[in-house]
């Protein structure tokens, strides 16, 4: 969605606020599609003393599976962005503003962006998530299972295994038979 702000850009004092709607269904993330309803965007742009700047506030719900349990859950989230907007780079330095060739800006992309930028890497669906029982693969949050508590640390047993196969190996060393190099010289 591209929106015009030549008028903006060139006059100062000018204002103009928006309410959008934006549709990420498509959008891929957690290996699954987790915006299933509308993203509401707000925000106003004002030109302020020859700065343009942009802020907006968007509110959605994301559709997720715990990372930790594999529950399903949907989380309310609410956020809120600040940019300045310019149409051309001067240099290196202005690299975080966002530029809007022409006075137009791709709001939509730079919405999906900061939400993109903003969510974290993992998804629990609570802080302090129990996850699931290794052995038996009961959700811990419902209930403790049944389990034994005390278990031995699988990379122990890993490494007993380990030691038990290499005292069974045979010691024989037949490495150098018919070995030929006594360091004889050819002529
Ligand atoms: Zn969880
Ligand atoms: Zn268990």
């Amino acid at each position: 969605m591209k929106m015009n702000l030549k008028q903006l850009f060139d006059l100062v004092g000018e204002r103009r606020s928006f309410r959008e709607t934006f549709d990420f269904g498509q959008e891929e993330l957690y290996g699954r599609y987790p915006f299933q309803s509308p993203v509401e965007c707000s925000g106003e742009i004002e030109n302020r003393a020859g700065v343009v700047r942009l802020v907006f506030c968007v509110k959605f719900s994301l559709d997720l599976v715990c990372d930790r349990c594999l529950e399903p859950f949907c989380r309310e989230e609410s956020m809120e962005f600040s940019h300045i907007l310019v149409q051309k780079l001067e240099s290196d330095e202005d690299e975080d503003y966002i530029l809007c060739p022409g006075g137009e800006l791709d709001l939509d992309e730079l919405v999906r962006t900061d939400i993109l930028l903003e969510l974290p890497g993992k998804v629990l669906c609570s802080e302090d998530c129990k996850g699931l029982c290794e052995h038996c693969g009961q959700n811990l949050n419902f209930g403790s299972c049944k389990c034994e508590k005390k278990e031995i640390d699988p990379r122990l047993s890993v490494l007993s295994q380990l030691l038990d196969s290499m005292e069974e190996a045979p010691e024989s060393s037949e490495i150098c038979e018919g070995g030929a190099n006594h360091g004889s010289t050819e002529e």
